[in-house]
């Protein structure tokens, strides 16, 4: 977590000293009840029993199966590593399409095994992929389409299931922002070939460093687990490549009593994501990316979009604002992967083919929310950002001295 910063007051819009003596963060964890993280804690240090198929991860991983609805749940030790262990699971090579909206742990899990990442564009409401853009970049040399349900919103699953069977492709989903959000009613984590969790320390569910690989498909659960040990079959039987994914049970301790409370995080996230709804309402240029009330969201990733010709100010100038008041938002996913080393080599004139992306990514910042923020913080957060809309010309004029 970033330390104490304190911005220059020149852009303040509240007066006096800043809005938050201290910084208000975006992704600080979520914490479960301290009795409990800490009597499992000392059931491992009593095993010592630390790694390797220990008890609690076993657990986890059948009650995160049960939460989720599907057959295997393969714990990892992160969400990126998730990824590639699962993209080599089901024989991904040559080129898969991917947003290039996305944290670029996405894109990355691809390079890193020399496939090369294809940045699809994403669907202005949702700001997910858009199958028409996907269908479009497929090649002979295609072998797969990785989505990604950002904010907690799920892909078109549907049009992108029946595209990928169509045309012989597997898919992946990178569900790290969607824990417990569904789709027709079902939650996320079944979708596809496989999906993949991030339990990192500033996602809605964390083991502080974690993730997890979801499937129904049995040889693929095999083959993921297998992989996850180093491609050990026996005790001294190696009959795969595999690496050391394997979570420990530190954070499986971590991942059991915070699923005993998750119910609670989304509730503190609900309830944010309401009073955000109701203290931006009217705001000129203002728009917070609303989510289906018909199905369940963590509201874990609270995103307004930026329209500078209504605001009178740029998403930058918003964001310099806020920091003056020590709120400390963040412009995810800025400014895509295309535009990030190395694809802009690879690809420099990506953005052309991306114009969704390019226009979103200028536009968009990620509120703080989360059990540590409160509905007054939020009334707060949103009292600044209107004074900014209201102060947009003298803020304006602040810049230009
Ligand atoms: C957090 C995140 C990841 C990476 O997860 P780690 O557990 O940090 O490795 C991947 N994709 C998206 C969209 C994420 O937000």
């Amino acid at each position: 977590m970033i330390g104490p910063v304190m911005h220059s007051r020149a852009l303040a819009v509240l007066g006096g000293e800043p809005a938050f003596a201290e910084p208000l963060h975006v992704g600080r964890p979520n914490i479960a009840d301290r009795a409990n993280v800490l009597s499992r804690l000392n059931g491992v240090f009593d095993r010592r029993w630390l790694s390797n198929e220990g008890p609690l991860v076993l657990e986890l991983e059948a009650r995160l199966a049960s939460w989720l609805g599907v057959k295997h749940c393969i714990t990892v030790c992160n969400g990126t590593i998730g990824l590639e262990l699962t993209i080599r699971a089901l024989d991904l090579t040559g080129e898969v399409i991917v947003p290039s909206f996305t944290f670029v742990a996405t894109a990355h899990a691809l390079q890193w095994q020399d496939i090369t990442p294809v940045f699809c564009d994403v669907r202005p409401e949702t700001h997910t992929m858009d199958p028409a853009s996907v269908e479009r970049l497929i090649t002979p040399k295609t072998t797969g389409i990785i989505g990604v349900h950002l904010w907690g919103q799920p892909c078109d699953v549907d049009a992108i299931g029946a595209l990928a069977r169509a045309r012989g492709l597997r898919v992946l989903y990178d569900a790290a922002h969607a824990f417990g959000c569904t789709h027709a009613g079902r939650r996320v984590g079944s979708y596809g070939d496989a999906e993949v969790f991030s339990f990192h320390a500033t996602k809605v569910f964390n083991t502080a460093e974690g993730g997890a690989i979801t499937t129904n498909d049995d040889e693929l659960a095999r083959r993921c687990r297998l992989m996850r040990n180093f491609g050990f079959t026996d005790d001294d039987r190696v009959d795969y490549i595999g690496i050391n994914g394997k979570m420990n049970e530190l954070s499986a301790a971590m991942g059991l009593a915070n699923l005993d409370d998750i119910d609670a995080f989304i509730d503190a996230n609900t309830r944010n994501y309401r009073a955000y709804r109701e203290g931006l309402r009217g705001i000129p240029g203002v728009a917070l990316v609303l989510h289906a009330e018909n199905e369940r969201r963590n509201h874990h990733n609270v995103v307004i979009h930026l329209d500078p010709a209504q605001a009178g100010l740029d998403r930058d100038t918003l964001r310099d604002v806020l920091r003056a008041e020590n709120v400390l938002v963040r412009r995810y996913f800025w400014p895509g992967c295309h535009r990030m080393e190395p694809y802009r080599s690879h690809f420099p004139n990506a953005g052309l083919l991306l114009p969704e992306t390019e226009h979103i990514a200028a536009r968009v910042l990620s509120l703080p929310t989360g059990s540590a923020v409160s509905a007054s913080d939020v009334a707060t957060v949103c009292e600044i950002i209107r004074e900014a809309v209201r102060q947009a010309d003298s803020i304006a004029a602040t810049k230009r001295r």
